[in-house]
């Protein structure tokens, strides 16, 4: 019987899936299986949109749509968890299976704080995450480093620390490092993103550590809670997911990639924090000085919620249609967040005057984990 902590590689026993799927389709089987079996109502997860550099979510009833979410897509900007509480009605009264990256692991963790998402009703199958890319970004970084047209790719992949892509007349590979040196490469809060095996969800999914012939077949599954135990043997006992142990080797690789991404992850909290932190306060202001007021960082991320309404309201220090507004606006918001940023990149993302507001808020919430549980923010920083 399966327990938490327990690791395998795995795959799905439909062959559709297991062409359709990333490392063999064994997220893809674990959903398509809690549905059938009843174990939830519906899957939220990520299908291709017009192409691949579209990242739609779906709400999926019928079992046979889950092969049209298998594959990764690595140039969506999207957060789950808002979508959740902002449509779903925070899996209140349904139960729902859902594919989570780590930023949207943690959105979802943050609303349930808040009373927004129903964690019970929730089972959450986590990919592992090495970062995404905009789409905007992709397609001027195939153009103007690949040389190629991104209208001809069909195919784009992040491994061994390549961004890769598969075109009309064949395949290409970058490192990211050199990608992201020269301007190009994932989006900034990726490049700071620590959260790279998503342990608090119910199973951890990814290739990290599948190494011989189940490289590229199988994934590598970490339960993460009983539930996701229980989803794991239901699977297998119904014949719908192959597993077996995972290679020790595999294991100790695994490991150290993990710890690379995280030093990765500090290289770059170093260069932006500490080029910010020469002029924090003036440099907000001066960016912030664009701000149209349109309330999209607010309304957008997962922390603010439940006092979106209440940030919107003129104040005696904001007056109501001040654009820009006093820089007050956005220090109120900082404070508001600055203890639970996830550093999900949605207000940056989506900010239509490009601020860098998740640059400014992830430094904020550092700096405060520093100051009150110094072990933990220096760890997150410094190590
Ligand atoms: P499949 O059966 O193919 O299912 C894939 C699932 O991922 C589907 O449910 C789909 O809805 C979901 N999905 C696709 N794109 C997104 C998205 N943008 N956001 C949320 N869900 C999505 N693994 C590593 O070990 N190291 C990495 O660095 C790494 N980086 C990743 C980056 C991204 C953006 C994504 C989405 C995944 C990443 N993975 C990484 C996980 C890996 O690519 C596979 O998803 C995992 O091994 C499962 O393979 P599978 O064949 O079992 O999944
Ligand atoms: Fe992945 Fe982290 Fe970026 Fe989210 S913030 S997409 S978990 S790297
Ligand atoms: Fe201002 Fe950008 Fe926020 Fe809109 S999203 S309110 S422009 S900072
Ligand atoms: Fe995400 Fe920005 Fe909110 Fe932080 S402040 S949680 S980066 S939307």
């Amino acid at each position: 019987m399966t327990a938490k902590g327990d690791m395998y590689y795995a795959w799905s026993a439909d062959e559709d899936l297991r062409k359709k799927g990333e490392c063999g389709g064994a997220v893809s089987a674990l959903l398509k299986h809690a549905l059938e079996s009843k174990m939830v109502d519906a899957v939220f997860a990520v299908k291709r949109g017009s192409d691949i550099y579209t990242a739609e979510p779906t709400l999926i009833t019928n079992p046979a749509d889950i092969a049209k979410t298998a594959g990764s897509l690595h140039c969506g900007t999207l957060l789950l968890s808002k979508l959740v509480e902002k449509y779903l009605d925070g899996a209140k009264d349904k139960k729902i299976g859902i594919t989570v990256k780590g930023c949207d692991m943690m959105g979802i963790l943050e609303l349930a704080k808040r009373k927004a998402i129903n964690l019970d009703n929730l089972v959450m199958i986590g990919v592992n995450c090495g970062g995404s890319v905009s789409p905007v970004m992709a397609r001027q970084m195939i153009a103007e480093k690949f040389g190629v047209d991104p209208d001809k790719v069909h195919k784009e992949e992040i491994d061994k620390g390549q961004f890769i892509i598969e075109y009309e007349g064949g395949h290409k590979g970058i490192s990211m490092d050199e990608l992201e040196e020269a301007g190009y490469g994932r989006r900034s809060n990726c490049r700071r993103c620590k959260l790279k095996i998503p342990r608090q969800a119910d199973i951890a999914c990814g290739n990290w550590g599948v190494i011989g012939d189940k490289a590229g077949n199988a994934t590598f599954v970490e339960v993460c809670s009983e539930k996701g135990a229980k989803l794991v043997d239901s699977a297998v006992a119904a014949k719908k997911l192959s597993v077996e142990a995972p290679n020790p080797k595999g294991v100790e690789i695994r490991g150290k990639t993990e710890n690379a991404m995280y030093k990765l992850g500090d290289k770059w909290r170093r260069r932006t924090f500490d080029a910010l932190g020469k002029n924090l306060w003036a440099t907000i202001g001066k960016e912030t000085g664009r701000c149209i007021k349109c309330y999209s960082c607010i309304e957008n991320c997962p922390v603010c919620y439940p006092i979106a309404d209440k940030l919107k309201q003129p104040s005696l220090m904001v007056k109501s249609g001040d654009v820009p507004p006093n820089p007050m606006f956005h220090l109120r918001r900082f404070a508001h967040i600055s203890d639970s940023c996830i550093n999900c990149g949605q207000c940056e993302e989506l900010c239509p005057m490009d601020i860098p507001l998740a640059q400014f808020s992830h430094a904020i919430r550092v700096e405060a984990d520093a100051a009150y549980l110094p072990k933990l923010g220096q760890s997150a920083y410094k190590n």
